[in-house]
Order: C-alpha cells, then sequence, then structure tokens
C-alpha cells in the first residue's frame, strides 16, 4: 500500500514537472501578443480622445493695441476649438496644458507662429486679413501636437494635420486650394497634405489622422504607417487621390 501510494506521489510529482515545464516552454515560445481583432466598423467612426475643458487663455495686445477686438474674437476661437482640437487627435493620457497666450505684436515676418504655450500674432497681419481667425485653429492644432523631435521626423505631415483641422474641421465651407498633379505632392505640407489625409480618412479609414498623430507622438512614424493603415504605399495612394493626366497626344 505505501509503494502503491508512493508510486502514485512519484507519478503525480513528474506529471506536475512536466507540467510546469510545458507551461515554461510556452511562455518562452509564445509569440508576441496580437492585439485585438479591430472592430470591422471603426474604420468607419471618426475617433475622438476623452474630452478635456478649455485651458484658461489670456491675451496680451499691449504691442498691438488696435487688435484689441480681434484678440477678444480670437481667444473665443481658442477658448472653444482647443477642446474639440484636442479630441480629434490622439491625446488619450495626455495631459493638457494650464495656460495658453496668445500676444499680439506689430512686427513679426509669419502671420502667426505657436511654441512654449503661446501664440503669437502679427498685428499688421490681422489687420489686413480680419477674416483670417481660422488660422488660430491651425496654429493652436500645434499646441495640441507638441510632438518630440525625432530622426526622420515629417514636417510636411505636422503641417498637414495642422490644415487639416484647420480647413476640414473648423471651415470645411471654405472653397479648396485646387491641387495640380504636375505640380504638387502629398510633401507639400498644408493644404496641399490637408486635402489628401481627407481624401485617405474619406476612403480608407476615418482614424487615420489620430493614428498617424499617435505615431508622430510616440515617435514611431515612418512612411510605413500608410502601408500599415492602408495597405498601400504613400506613392501608390497620391497617385490615387490626384491621377498625372496622360500626356498629351502629338498628333
Ligand atoms: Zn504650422
Amino acid at each position: 500500500m505505501m509503494i502503491f501510494r508512493r508510486s502514485v506521489l512519484i507519478a503525480l510529482t513528474v506529471t506536475m514537472g512536466i507540467f510546469a515545464l510545458g507551461q515554461a516552454a510556452q511562455a518562452q515560445n509564445t509569440p508576441p501578443a496580437t492585439p485585438p481583432a479591430e472592430n470591422p466598423l471603426s474604420k468607419y467612426v471618426y475617433p475622438l480622445a476623452p474630452a478635456i475643458s478649455s485651458p484658461k487663455v489670456t491675451i496680451d495686445y499691449s504691442d498691438y493695441p488696435q487688435g484689441e477686438e480681434w484678440a477678444k474674437e480670437a481667444k473665443v476661437v481658442v477658448e472653444q476649438w482647443f477642446p474639440a482640437v484636442w479630441q480629434m487627435l490622439a491625446t488619450e493620457g495626455v495631459t493638457p496644458p494650464e495656460t495658453i497666450r496668445l500676444v499680439f505684436v506689430k512686427e513679426q515676418k509669419a502671420p502667426a507662429q505657436a511654441g512654449g504655450g503661446q501664440i503669437s500674432v502679427s498685428g499688421p497681419w490681422i489687420t489686413q486679413h480680419p477674416e483670417d481667425l481660422g488660422m488660430m485653429v491651425h496654429e493652436l492644432t500645434h499646441l495640441v501636437q507638441k510632438y518630440p523631435g525625432f530622426p526622420g521626423k515629417p514636417g510636411w505631415l505636422v503641417e498637414g494635420i495642422a490644415d487639416y483641422t484647420r480647413w476640414w474641421r473648423y471651415e470645411p465651407e471654405t472653397p479648396r486650394q485646387k491641387i495640380d498633379p504636375l505640380k504638387n505632392k502629398y510633401t507639400d505640407s498644408y493644404r496641399v497634405t490637408a486635402a489628401f489625409l481627407a481624401f485617405l480618412s474619406n476612403k480608407y479609414d476615418k482614424g487615420i489622422v489620430p493614428k498617424l498623430d499617435k505615431t508622430l507622438r510616440d515617435k514611431t512614424y515612418t512612411d510605413a504607417v500608410f502601408v500599415q493603415i492602408t495597405g498601400k504605399d504613400l506613392d501608390t495612394l497620391w497617385n490615387e487621390f490626384a491621377p498625372k493626366p496622360p500626356p498629351a497626344s502629338t498628333n
């Protein structure tokens, strides 16, 4: 009886040992976890990051007092659209700034520029172009983006996303810049890239802009990201968007 019990015990120990070994081997050979299959409908939905309230927006027009009214209007645009653009990009888990400063200066080359929690605006520009409040949406997008530097960071895409939020989300009814298939390319930045992104969003994946934004945030962007999202490379996609006309016949 004792012997029988002992052999059962040994058998049990050996079995457990093999089981444990099997588990260890399995842990070693397990391929990296594949992400859960994406909901097939998700490509038809624009994904929004969690909502935030507006950071405090301050205005300083002491250098350009005649810009006061425009500055006050720009403040409202930033208060309303910063949270909106925040939701349109992949900001989940990111902490928004506490304050955004709008500074109006009488001398500045660029109509507006953004950085360090501040948007600096050319006074003469807003006097000549009072309708250009949309440029505030482009600039506040840069404050939302705040991408880290990394080798191969595509400046054209950074500007393209900022113009996408402006021209395709803030003022989609404004007439479009015409794309010239012979001259333009996706790397042209600004409105050309924005129009390309809008085309891809509509044709392939409504979430393409936030997806690209995420890769710029975590420094994993390469042009191959377009292949991962759409199954096609950038040149093929651009040719779908802006096909070159056949060469003119000579006869
Ligand atoms: Zn810009």
